[in-house]
């Protein structure tokens, strides 16, 4: 596939640079429709941020690094959108925290789930859970076929690192008993306002820094990673990412009413 020449002077360069990877992955079949769909509405929200990691976005990343470390049997949730823009990242973390790595689509086929499974193998997993015939249990509450889990995986997982996910499943998933972290753009979603931990970021963004995070807090205590936790409020952190939006909009607004 040919993929356009941006130029780097372009104001919207990296915004467009990972369009193209969004085109990739819909063209090897990773992506669907509906996945380019939601990924406009996040760059709608990136928009409003500024397209950059906003502080309480650091914060987010800092402690679900720690959750991570601190799990016992952590996972990575993989869909079409998260192995499309971060295969890279995915892997790095999942070798650094030590966690699984498992497919779960909203809309899954067999051909998708192989699809991503080798995407993420050429980046260097060694094993992708909940392909196929291996997505055997049933995640209770849910009707869609993010149902499918896989025993190995999501099922006896306690934190789960699910990106870009649905209100229904981070619902499911909580109510499970696990500590879920999500990245997403959209501080409104039911998703981010459901999850344990939600890093208002781009994915592009936030796993690499996630990654960094996870490399320096391994060396740390764990009791302070555990009041690291402690300290975090899921809750004030989304109403400050909201409130750094409105912020934002103000002041742009109010410089340009002052220079009409
Ligand atoms: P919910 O069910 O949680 O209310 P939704 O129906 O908007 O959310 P989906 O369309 O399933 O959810 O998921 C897409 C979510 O991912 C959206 O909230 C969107 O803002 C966010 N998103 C899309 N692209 C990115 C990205 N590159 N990085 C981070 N978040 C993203």
């Amino acid at each position: 596939m040919r993929t356009k020449k941006i130029p780097k002077t372009h104001p919207r360069a990296e915004s467009l640079r990972v369009r193209e990877k969004v085109k990739e992955g819909y063209t090897e079949g990773i992506m669907v429709e509906n996945g380019v769909i939601a990924h406009g509405r996040g760059e709608a929200f990136d928009y409003l941020l500024g397209e950059l990691t906003i502080p309480e976005a650091s914060k987010a990343t800092k402690v679900a690094a720690a959750a991570l470390l601190l799990a016992n049997n952590p996972i990575i949730s993989v869909n079409g959108n998260v192995a499309t823009l971060a295969p890279k990242e995915v892997v790095k973390l999942a070798e650094s925290v030590g966690a699984k790595i498992e497919v779960n689509l909203f809309h899954r086929t067999l051909g998708r789930e192989i699809a991503i499974m080798k995407k993420m193998k050429t980046f260097g997993a060694k094993e992708v859970l909940g392909v196929g015939k291996a997505a055997s249990l049933e995640l209770k509450g849910l009707e869609s076929s993010r149902r499918w889990v896989d025993p190995e995986g999501i099922m006896t997982a306690d934190t789960v690192l699910a990106p870009l996910e649905d209100g229904d499943r981070t619902a499911a998933l909580r109510k499970a008993g696990k500590t879920v972290i999500t990245i997403d753009l959209n501080p409104l979603s039911r998703t981010a306002q459901t999850a344990s931990i939600t890093i208002v970021d781009n994915i592009v963004r936030a796993m690499p820094l996630i990654v960094e995070e996870s490399t320096i807090l391994r060396k740390i205590d764990k009791n302070d990673l555990k009041d690291m936790i402690k300290r975090f409020d899921n809750k004030v952190n989304l109403d400050k990412s909201l409130g750094y939006i409105a912020n934002r909009l103000e002041k742009i607004a109010s410089i340009r009413v002052n220079s009409q």
